[in-house]
């Protein structure tokens, strides 16, 4: 099949996740037929430097044979069971050991999932069972995010503060409130990046007495949000936040789905920040995402009581622990220990990284550069000196994107912030690619926009 028979058959059956449906039918499909490292290529031999890992998830890059092998391997072996009625299998039993160990010391349970959304489904039932068992069951608000995103589950959506995916498909899981994002260069710019991350976590401490303190049973947050733009919060905002939890007795949801596994530099984003969550939903980089699997990490104080009092706990999948995919994980963090992947994001990749995109924060159509271990974001603007943003209609964000997809780099738009997340393999003379091909498009954008 050629690209454009390709195109036509996806354009008659193929109804694409967060996609307007009709205008890709009319401007078409790009066809990814392979990949390696961190290079994928179309059906029409273009090669593209995948400066989102995929959807942040590709962390050991494309094409390792190890994660070939051992799917293949216990493909052969037992290529389905499930963990239901009193049965287990070797790689589930392994997997969620290795978790254990890697996560933080006070986390020593782990519940399988297929995905990130379904592990903040099971987030959600979890501390609300928790408080239940407590013997507080008005203990039920979960308070959460604008802008954050934890999924396209009822739940997962309901959780997340992305207003769009609230207004499609009737009403939210109740329960939820949303407070505000600590995104200084959104939001904040009329104050220091101190007060405005401590004023953040006022915000939230005021959410919390509005709903009553007995009535919140968890703050839910990325460490870094992803999705809603690659949000660094200020060196403020995770400490003064974690003392207003512990001050009203709330659990902390850590959402790991993008930050586990190195993107920041150390196994988990919790780690970076010195956060103790109770919970952490995991997904994404846990098999690379070579295959779909996905976790919850239970904190002792969860698990003992689930385990305790709770007796059966009525929630599960059938894909909950699926064997391949834990076989793939398991091959995967090995591969990640191995080769000292975290290590060398935190030491050399990281650092390199920080020091090449800030040198984009030059260029006139650059508000702000940011980055930490491999994630990155920048803010475009129309004026570098006033901040202000281009009109919406513009789709800056948007054009650029297509310039970098043009030029051979994946870069992902969040409205007017570009973000990138690249495998935590990428060299330096590729993270030198990613950021001339950056500039190219900052330059075409610039051009066509003037
Ligand atoms: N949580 C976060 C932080 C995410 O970024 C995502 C996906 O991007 C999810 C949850 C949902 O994961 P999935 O798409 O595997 O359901």
């Amino acid at each position: 099949m050629q690209t454009q028979d390709y195109q036509a058959l996806d354009r008659q059956h193929h109804l694409h996740p967060f996609t307007d449906f009709k205008s890709l039918g009319e401007e078409g499909t790009r066809v990814i037929t392979h990949a390696d490292g961190v290079y994928i290529y179309d059906s029409q031999g273009n090669q593209i430097l995948d400066g989102m890992a995929g959807l942040w998830c590709v962390n050991l890059g494309y094409g390792r044979q190890e994660l070939v092998d051992a799917a293949t391997e216990q493909m052969q072996q037992l290529p389905y069971y499930n963990n239901f009625f009193k049965t287990t299998h070797p790689p589930a039993v392994k997997l969620a050991a290795k978790l254990s160990e890697l996560a933080p010391e006070h986390i020593n349970h782990v519940f399988f999932t297929g995905s990130g959304s379904e592990s903040n489904d099971t987030v959600l039932r979890m501390v609300r069972r928790y408080w239940a068992l407590k013997g507080k069951p008005g203990k039920q608000w979960i308070i959460s995010r604008e802008n954050g995103y934890h999924g396209s589950t009822v739940a997962g959506m309901s959780l997340g503060g992305m207003a769009p995916m609230h207004d499609q498909g009737g009403p939210c899981v109740p329960g939820i409130a949303h407070t505000c994002q600590p995104y200084w260069f959104g939001e904040g710019r009329d104050m220091s990046q101190e007060a405005f991350g401590k004023q953040c976590a006022q915000a939230l401490e005021d959410q919390i007495l509005a709903l009553g303190e007995d009535n919140v049973a968890a703050f839910i947050a990325e460490p870094v949000q992803g999705a809603g733009g690659a949000i660094i919060p200020p060196d403020s905002y995770w400490p003064a936040v974690q003392e207003v939890l512990a001050k009203y007795d709330i659990l902390l949801i850590a959402d790991e789905v993008i930050c586990g596994f190195g993107r920041l530099g150390e196994w988990f984003g919790s780690n970076h920040y010195g956060l103790k969550p109770d919970l952490m939903p995991i997904a994404k980089g846990l098999s690379s995402g070579y295959l779909p699997i996905g976790a919850v990490l239970v904190g002792d104080r969860v698990a003992d009581t689930l385990i305790e009092d709770g007796g059966e706990f009525f929630h599960g999948f059938t894909y909950s622990g699926h064997p391949v995919c834990a076989a793939v994980a398991l091959k995967n963090l090995e591969l990640l220990e191995s080769e000292r992947v975290v290590e060398k994001v935190r030491d050399d990749l990281g650092p390199y990284l920080a020091k090449r995109w800030q040198a984009l924060a030059e260029h006139p159509l650059v508000g702000e550069a940011r980055s930490l271990g491999l994630i990155g974001a920048l803010e475009l603007v129309a004026n570098k000196r006033t901040g202000e943003r281009f009109d919406k209609a513009l789709s800056a964000g948007n054009v650029c994107r297509d310039f970098c997809f043009e030029n051979g780099l994946v870069m992902r738009s969040v409205g007017d912030t570009m973000v990138i997340s690249p495998p935590l393999i990428i060299t330096h003379s590729e993270i030198d690619e990613l950021v001339s091909k950056a500039r190219l498009a900052l330059d075409k954008t610039a051009e066509a926009l003037a």
